[in-house]
C-alpha cells in the first residue's frame, strides 16, 4: 500500500498477514549548523536513494529553506525541532508550523525533552503544537521519556504513558503522528538502555496506543528510539519488535554516521 503525504509517497509494507512498518531515521540538529553544513545535507541526500528507509533531518529554522532546495531525492525530508502552538499574533521571536512548512519543513518535532526541561513544555502545550503541526499537514514527532531520577524511582512506565496519553491530540493517527521513546538519561550521554528495557517500553507504548486509537492504528504507528544511537548500536535496537527506527541527535550531524545507521535499518 502507498500513501502521499507532503507530495512524496510513504509505502507501508505488509507481509504474511503482518503489519510491517516502514522504518523512519530522524536526525535531530539541535541548536547545531549554517549555511556551511548544507553540503552534509547534500551528501545524505545523495546516499537517500540507495536505502530502504524513510529519512528526516530536522534542523536549525535559519537553514529549513535552503536545506529543502538542495534535495533531489524523494528519501529525504525536511524537518523542524519545534513549533508555536499558534497560527500568527503578538509571539516574539517564535515560529509557527505555517511558517515552518512555508519554508519547506515536511515534519516537526515537538515535545524533546531539553523544551519539556529548559523551556517548562508540559505535555499540555506539547499536544497544543502537535494540533498545530497536523492541521498544516505536517506530521508531529512527538517525543516521550523519563528523567534518570524517575528511573531509579521506577516511574519510567507511569511517566511515559502519562506523557503519551496528554500529548497525543485526538486527531493523530499512524500518518500524522510519530512517537519518539527518548529516556532524557540516554540523550547526549552515550549510555543506552538495555534492549529489555527499549523492548518493555516500546511494547508498553504500543499497548498504550492500542487503548487510545485502537488495533489498526497502533499497529502501523511508528516508535522510535532516542538516545546516544550510533551506527555501533543501530543494528540491535532496530532489531527489536516495536523499534521503528531512530531520533538520533548528535550522530546526525556527520552525514557518515547518520548514513550509516540508517543502514542497519
Ligand atoms: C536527541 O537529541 O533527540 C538525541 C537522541 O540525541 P543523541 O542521539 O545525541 O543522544
Amino acid at each position: 500500500m502507498t500513501q502521499q503525504l507532503n507530495g512524496k509517497y510513504i509505502s507501508l509494507i505488509w507481509s504474511k498477514g503482518m503489519h510491517k512498518r516502514k522504518y523512519l531515521i530522524v536526525g535531530n540538529w539541535k541548536m547545531n549548523g549554517t549555511l556551511e553544513s548544507l553540503n552534509e545535507i547534500v551528501k545524505i541526500d545523495e546516499a537517500s536513494a540507495q536505502l530502504d528507509s524513510d529519512l528526516v533531518l530536522c534542523v536549525p529554522n535559519t537553514i529549513i529553506y535552503e536545506a529543502s532546495k538542495k534535495i533531489t531525492n524523494t528519501k529525504l525530508l525536511i524537518g523542524a525541532q519545534n513549533c508555536h502552538q499558534e497560527e500568527n499574533g503578538a509571539f516574539t521571536g517564535d515560529i509557527s508550523a505555517t511558517m515552518l512548512k512555508n519554508v519547506g519543513a515536511k515534519m516537526i518535532i515537538v515535545g524533546h525533552s531539553e523544551r519539556r526541561l529548559e523551556c517548562a513544555e508540559t505535555s499540555n502545550l506539547v499536544e497544543k503544537k502537535a494540533s498545530a503541526s497536523i492541521r498544516m499537514g505536517l506530521p508531529a514527532i512527538i517525543c516521550i521519556g523519563e528523567t534518570e531520577e524517575q528511573k531509579i524511582k521506577g516511574e519510567t512506565e507511569t511517566v511515559v504513558c502519562s506523557q503519551l496519553e496528554d500529548s497525543m491530540p485526538d486527531a493523530s493517527n499512524d500518518l500524522n503522528t510519530i512517537i519518539a521513546y527518548e529516556p532524557v538519561w540516554a540523550i547526549g550521554t552515550g549510555k543506552v538502555p538495555t534492549l529489555e528495557d527499549i523492548s518493555h517500553v516500546h511494547r508498553r507504548i504500543r499497548n498504550v496506543l492500542k487503548e487510545e486509537k485502537g488495533k489498526d492504528i497502533s499497529q502501523k504507528m511508528r516508535i522510535l528510539y532516542g538516545g546516544s544511537v550510533k551506527p555501533e548500536n543501530a543494528k540491535e535496537i532496530f532489531s527489536l519488535e516495536h523499534v521503528d527506527g531512530a531520533l538520533v541527535g548528535g550522530a546526525s550531524l556527520k552525514a557518515d554516521d547518520f548514513i550509516n545507521i540508517a543502514k542497519q535499518a
